[in-house]
């Protein structure tokens, strides 16, 4: 199962998606990896979509990667005693930490560390932003707020403190659980929401440590300002766009969304473009016009991956919807601007040996008539660099190890196939031609590149880049030396 482009696709799984003709079908379609969102599905139901994700990537011999996605510290007021309620401009609103059921006047905001970082003026935004309050005056336990954009509060609704970093941990004690019950049960990456300091990624390393890659969402306007920073320790990034237009104005988004996609390709490190993508799809089967542009635009940036949320996990076209980033993604890619404005916003390889043997690998594949780079890691780190290139001929990557396979799902244009471990670089070579004619990449006739680091089996040490001709004699070489 080759893919027809380099875009990556991430199908968040859910009611509408959970069982195994489903994740076959979305699999076939074009997800390429699929996201477990710990805000909602139980821990056995957990359990059941990684075993049947599992089992569709043994019965397809493709590898997959599963993102779970931690809920974070989503911070909610508390329950009132009737309502819902229709709060109106002008009028006060007191949030505070008594218990007692809320009524129209006032509600319980059970997070005393929030209280502690408010100051005069401080937006409370609740229900996604649909209904503000501006902080008149506060103490340790409450705060007294005018309500300036009117609407409905109910329940247990979302509130989000935009203009404040808030004292509050990165993951809360679901998390924390949650986060040691995916790595136990085998995920490659985990998402983080609501980062707001590098040290929030540290913390979640600390626990998950080598069992899952982190990537960080960002969502809050704090993390915004300390992106360069969360970005040096973090595998991969989200531009988590649904709470990014609430914390912040909506129309700041489409800016922050380049300026993190840039950062993430400069760094080497996928990044993924999320949320309403195709919303739209969640109820039609087909797409709007400006749904369809947003797609293409995220993959006229460079993004690694785009994302599709309910649409693929509530919705009733969940499989039309991948269908749909697929289609488009093979028409960007196909037109000659999309070459332009990649190659264009193409960074300078960084001073070391595999960064110039990954960028000489394109310059010789774009040259000449090679049909595709086949890229040895251990860690998949020199094929992130390869990505980064953006290379006009298709990336064959090579592992032994199904854990790297599998969080390489997610990196633009990467063609993983497991292999044994080689000892040898001409074992190596025997390897690469044999995936490339075997997945369709080239045929006898043809030549492949491939690069690799000698001595093997040790991370980092790419340092030999050979043009392997693909025929016969080669494959059948019965001495490996
Ligand atoms: P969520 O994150 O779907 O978990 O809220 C993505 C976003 O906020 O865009
Ligand atoms: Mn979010």
């Amino acid at each position: 199962m080759r893919r027809l482009r380099n875009l990556k696709i991430v199908a968040t799984l859910g009611p509408a998606s959970s069982d195994y003709k489903t994740i076959r079908a979305l699999t076939e379609a074009g997800a390429d990896v699929f996201r477990l969102n710990m805000s909602h599905g139980s821990h056995p139901e957990i359990i059941a979509r990684h075993e049947i994700i599992r089992q569709v990537e043994r019965d397809t011999g493709r590898p997959i990667g599963i993102l779970a996605d931690l809920q974070g510290p989503k911070i909610r007021c508390g329950e009132f005693a009737d309502g819902p309620y229709d709060l109106t401009v002008g009028q006060k609103f007191r949030f505070d930490l008594d218990k007692t059921p809320g009524d129209a006047t006032r509600v319980c905001l059970p997070h005393p560390e929030i209280f502690q970082a408010l100051e005069a003026g401080t937006r409370l935004l609740i229900n996604d932003g649909k209904v503000c309050v501006n902080v008149d005056s506060f103490g340790d336990d409450f705060a007294e707020c005018t309500v300036t954009v009117g609407g409905e509060i109910s329940n247990r609704k979302g509130v989000n403190v935009p203009d404040v970093v808030l004292p509050v941990a990165a993951l809360s004690d679901k998390d924390r659980d949650d986060l040691e019950f995916v790595c136990t049960l085998g995920v490659d990456w985990l998402a983080l929401s609501f980062v707001q300091r590098p040290e929030d990624v540290l913390e979640a390393r600390e626990l998950a440590g080598t069992r899952a890659a982190i990537i960080s969402k960002i969502e809050k306007p704090a993390a915004v300002d300390a992106y360069p920073e969360i970005l040096a320790v973090s595998d991969g990034i989200m531009v988590a766009r649904g709470d990014l237009g609430v914390e912040l104005p909506v129309w700041k988004v489409p800016p922050i969304q380049k300026q993190l996609v840039r950062g993430a390709r400069k760094a080497a490190k996928p990044v993924i473009v999320a949320t309403q993508m195709l919303e739209s799809m969640i109820t039609s089967p087909v797409p709007t016009r400006a749904e369809v542009s947003d797609v293409a635009a995220a993959i006229y940036e460079g993004a690694d991956a785009v994302m599709l949320s309910a649409e693929s996990a509530a919705g009733d076209f969940p499989i039309e919807a991948v269908t749909t980033m697929n289609n488009v993604a093979i028409e960007v890619e196909a037109d000659p601007t999309y070459r332009q404005v990649i190659e264009a916003s193409r960074t300078k390889p960084e001073g070391t040996v595999a960064d110039g043997i990954v960028a000489a690998a394109r310059e010789i594949a774009e040259t000449s008539d090679i049909k595709t780079i086949c890229c040895f890691s251990q860690s998949g780190s020199t094929v992130t660099k390869v990505s980064r290139e953006k290379p006009r001929v298709p990336i064959i990557a090579l592992t032994a190890k199904l854990g790297t396979a599998r969080r390489l799902a997610l990196t633009w244009g990467a063609h993983t196939v497991v292999v044994e471990e080689v000892t040898r670089f001409k074992m190596a070579v025997i390897a690469a031609v044999r995936a490339a004619r075997g997945e369709g990449f080239a045929t006898k006739d043809d030549h492949v590149l491939v690069i690799a680091g000698v001595p093997f089996n040790q991370e980092g040490s790419t340092n030999i880049l050979r043009v392997s001709p693909c025929d016969d004699t080669l494959i059948f070489a019965s001495e490996p030396n």
